[in-house]
Order: C-alpha cells, then structure tokens, then sequence
C-alpha cells in the first residue's frame, strides 16, 4: 500500500513519465516486497507503475463517477438554517484554528481538510458539552 508524503529528494525526472518534482512536493511512494519503489508526484503514473492507494483516497480518485441523489421535497424551516449557521461558524473557526497549528500544510491540500473536520467534529462535541452545563445549571 503507498502513501502520500513530502519528496525528500528533487527528481529531475520520473523514468516512467519524464515528470519532474521537487523536495517538499507531494509524491506517491510504494516500496514494494522485492524493494522495488513505485514513486511519482503524478498519481496515475504510481499506479501505472503498480502502486496502491487506501481506499479511502481510491474514492477521491474515482469522484467523476456518477452517483444518484433523491433529494426529498421540503421545506427547510428556521431551526436548521440555524443549525447550518452554527455549523458554519465552527467550520470557520477551526479553519483558522488549524491553519495556525499547522502553518506548513496547504490549505487546499486533502490532509488540512481531513484535520480541519476532524477539528470541526471536536468543536461540535465541546459545544454540546458546553450547552448541556448550561442547561445542567439552570436547573
Ligand atoms: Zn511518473
């Protein structure tokens, strides 16, 4: 199974496709039982030269497959427009909370979006938390 990590040393050219990279750019990396390397900055040259991705990053590459949606007909009332302002506000914060804890990874990058909803989660649990003593207290 290969991995998504920084290049620690500048390819002048990929033999299997002539890309060029360098250190510190996003590389697909495989080693293989035999030692052989599957390596590239391009991802479908990686797997062309036999390397494997989780299947969770499978699913990113596949995203110009078509999928059904049936959206149910109705009405949005007041209460989860709320709710998605609330959301919203949290996804903000924790954008701008993440980017300062981790200064080095690019915002636009699959790993800062995965940190930023992890964090989102988070956020959520801390402010029901923070709700419920409330309420607790009130009583
Ligand atoms: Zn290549």
């Amino acid at each position: 199974m290969g991995i998504k990590m920084k290049a620690r040393y500048p390819k002048p050219k990929c033999p299997n496709c002539g890309t060029s990279w360098r250190e510190g750019d996003e590389i697909y990396f495989q080693k293989n039982k035999d030692n052989t390397k599957c390596v590239c900055v391009d991802k479908e040259c990686f797997i062309e030269q036999g390397g494997t991705m989780s299947d969770k990053q499978s699913i990113i590459g596949s995203r110009n497959d078509t999928i059904v949606v049936k959206l149910p007909e109705c009405e949005v009332s007041d209460d989860v427009k709320k709710l998605t302002e609330f959301e919203d506000e949290l996804f903000t914060t924790a954008h701008h909370k993440m980017k300062d804890r981790y200064p080095d990874e690019p915002v636009s990058g699959d790993r800062f979006g995965r940190i930023r909803s992890q964090y989102v989660g988070q956020l959520i649990d801390i402010k029901l938390v923070y709700l419920l003593t409330k309420i607790l207290d009130k009583e």
